[in-house]
């Protein structure tokens, strides 16, 4: 098998991988770092992200409200140490991007500008018009590719850590000819993105499909709060088209939600109508809609000037556009999707997992600042603050130099069974949205659970060298996950809502952490 070393690996090349590599280069200019991703550098959740960044740049505004709105959104479970290391870092990160050439948008008086979205107290939500996460992006991707330090290893897909002595001591890979290798590295950080592929409803690209969290289990790290799903409430509701999202900055500048008669009707469920926090207006949506039988409800601009439109919105019109909606003069049809992954693989507030040599940042990783439901575009910025930390603590401390790996990976058979894998993945996707979507209740999670851990064994028995059996197995495992804690816990908090648990139980004021097959509550981290 070949071995390729690296001082430092980075898996993922969102918001998450890329920055943390360039620290990295800034603060140890003699380090070789890889950085492998599934596809190419520009396809990423950072990418599709519209709405925009928060932090507060705005002389009325403090760190300490933005920490407010984020431990309320968070319903409890937000760890108030961590929330404090983000807000009060995310200034300076701001001004490391403007330095990194990112164009944010700015007022007429060239002061950055700045858009309120849901449960923010304040306007503090940068932007770049509808396609931050472009923004950001490019101009990061641009550095990396400019970096000799950098070896970027793209169309490459890491299939498991390599373990040895309960040690991270690289990662085993598929690469681009269906080869597998191993590249070996002291310092493995994942920063894989999200898994919102579970659902057959999100918003989300191909490739988040929870690999980080799978992996990372599957090696014995500890996971938590995989029950926090954050439903976005306006994804575009059109035949065949996919759940293109409508951002909430559009309902932040003035947009209404109406039902087939014209209606506001979020107003029967929330006082704050569309502005209330995400999980209680994709509740609202879900409601209402099986109470009037209805496939979507609609978002209507008509309060937002026209120009105003289309200097903010220039890509929501271009996708309506091709799915024959004039945003102008048409209310767009939109249904809640699967968004935001709260919770992920525990890690301290230096990105360290539970396992030595581990690491992980961004949506993958479960940092405490998300708590039971992330205050809107606090997870951009999450990328970037406990990217840098995450550089800083592996260049100040010693890493253990690894030896070559004695162990290997499984012969794995060309791909031969890719319409059963299908089948399979869809089935999963179908299954967790029916019983692990906006509304659960213990008999659809409990039957999930069996028929989920029956598709487990499948796979192994269809293992062959195709990424769609890797994925698969992963949403298999990050399906079996996700579920085992929706149903343990008995209480709806945050995003998660149990309807035959309606009620937040302060006696469920815990984390749900998962390591091997064992499930339990933390009030804190378990190590
Ligand atoms: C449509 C949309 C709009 C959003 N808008 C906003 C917003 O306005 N503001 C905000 O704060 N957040 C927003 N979010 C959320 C935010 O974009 C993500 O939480 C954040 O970008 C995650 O960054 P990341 O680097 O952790 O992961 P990602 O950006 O998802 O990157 C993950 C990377 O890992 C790679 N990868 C995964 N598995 C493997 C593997 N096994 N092997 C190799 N490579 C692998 C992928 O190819 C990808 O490069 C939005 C999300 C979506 C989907």
């Amino acid at each position: 098998m070949n071995h390729t070393r690296f001082d430092a690996l980075i898996i993922g090349s969102g918001a998450a991988g890329l920055y943390t590599a360039l620290r990295l280069t800034d603060l140890a200019p003699n380090w070789r770092i890889g950085l492998v991703t599934k596809d190419d550098l520009s396809i990423s959740a950072s990418d599709w992200a519209q709405g925009g960044i928060a932090a507060v740049t705005d002389k009325n505004d403090t760190p300490q409200f933005h920490g407010r709105d984020t431990l309320l959104a968070g319903v409890g479970l937000c760890e108030a140490d961590a929330v404090d290391v983000l807000v009060n870092a995310a200034p300076r990160q701001i001004q490391n991007l403007i330095a990194l050439g990112v164009d944010f948008d700015r007022d007429q008086d060239g002061n950055l500008a700045l858009t309120l979205e849901a449960a923010h107290s304040k306007r503090r939500v940068l932007h770049s018009a509808d396609t931050t996460g472009r923004a950001l992006v490019s101009k990061l991707a641009d550095a990396v590719l400019q970096s000799d330090q950098i070896q970027v290893l793209s169309q490459t897909l890491v299939l498991d850590l390599c373990m040895e002595q309960g040690r991270c001591q690289g990662v085993f890979y598929l690469d681009r000819q269906q080869e597998i290798g191993c590249f070996v590295s002291p310092v493995v950080v994942l920063a894989t993105g999200g898994g919102a592929q579970v659902f057959s409803q999100n918003t989300n690209p191909h490739s988040s499909t929870g690999d980080g969290v799978a992996i990372a289990w599957r090696a014995g790290a500890i996971v938590r709060d995989l029950e926090f799903v954050q439903f976005h409430p306006t994804a575009l509701a059109v035949a065949n088209a996919p759940r293109f999202l409508i951002s909430e900055a559009v309902r932040g500048e003035g947009a209404y939600l109406i039902d087939h008669q014209g209606d506001r009707f979020v107003f029967q469920y929330h006082d704050k109508g569309e502005l209330a926090p995400r999980d209680v207006v994709s509740r609202a949506i879900f409601t209402h809609l099986q109470k009037t039988k209805e496939p979507t409800v609609f978002l209507d601009l008509h309060p937002i000037p026209q120009e105003r439109i289309a200097y903010r919105f220039p890509n929501i019109i271009k996708i309506c556009q091709q799915w024959q909606i004039d945003i102008f003069s048409t209310p767009i049809p939109v249904t809640p999707a699967a968004h935001y992954c709260m919770g992920g693989i525990v890690v301290d507030s230096h990105g360290a997992t539970s396992i030595e040599g581990l690491y992980a940042v961004g949506e993958t990783a479960s940092t405490g600042v998300h708590g039971a439901n992330r205050l809107a575009s606090n997870s951009l910025l999450e990328c970037f603050v406990f990217g840098e930390r995450l550089a800083e603590k592996v260049c100040s401390q010693h890493n253990q130099i690894v030896e070559n790996p004695t162990a290997t990976y499984p012969e794995l058979p060309q791909s031969h069974n890719l319409e059963t894998i299908q089948n399979i993945k869809s089935a999963i996707q179908n299954l967790s949205w029916q019983a692990a979507g906006i509304c659960r209740v213990e008999a659809d999670l409990e039957n999930a659970i069996a028929q989920i851990t029956a598709w487990q064994d499948d796979l192994k028995q269809l293992a062959e060298t195709s990424r769609l059996w890797i994925e698969t197995r992963n949403l298999a495992d990050y399906a079996y996950l996700l579920v085992r804690s929706a149903l343990f816990r008995t209480e709806s908090r945050g995003a998660h809502y149990r309807a035959d648990f309606p009620d937040t139980d302060p006696n469920w004021q815990f984390h749900t952490v998962i390591r091997g097959e064992e499930i339990g509550r933390s009030a804190n981290k378990l190590y």
